[in-house]
């Protein structure tokens, strides 16, 4: 039974089922992007919501009305678009059609609709 629960929880940290950014740490460090960055409105209003209010120009568009993301927001802010936001459900269980994998950076295997693209690129 033990063994059950260690490769559940595995698959649950492996399927989109575990955030994997640092929830106790994400206010800290620079700014990497704004939601004024970001073409897509969902994207722009869900960086809006967790983005932190900041005088500073962000360092992508130069924005200073922007909700500033750190590293770690933006981490929030793929998982919760991409990852939670593409749950699908069915009779028993569901998973996430799409999961980030930072080691594959600009290397995606989605297509996306076009005025997601250059959005996917700053991420
Ligand atoms: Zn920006």
């Amino acid at each position: 039974m033990n063994n059950l629960k260690i490769n559940l929880e595995k698959i649950a940290a492996t399927q989109g089922m575990h955030p994997y950014y640092d929830e106790e740490h994400k206010y800290e460090g620079a700014p990497l992007l704004c939601s004024a960055c970001f073409r897509d409105e969902g994207l722009r209003l869900n960086a809006a919501k967790i983005g932190m209010k900041s005088d500073q120009p962000c360092p992508n568009c130069g924005a200073v009305d922007g909700r500033k993301l750190t590293k770690e927001l933006t981490r929030q802010l793929c998982y919760q678009f991409f990852v939670r936001g593409t749950i699908t459900k069915f009779d028993y269980g569901g998973f996430a059609l799409v999961q980030m994998n930072e080691y594959r950076y600009q290397n995606s295997d989605i297509v996306v609709s076009p005025w997601l693209q250059d959005d996917v690129q700053l991420l």
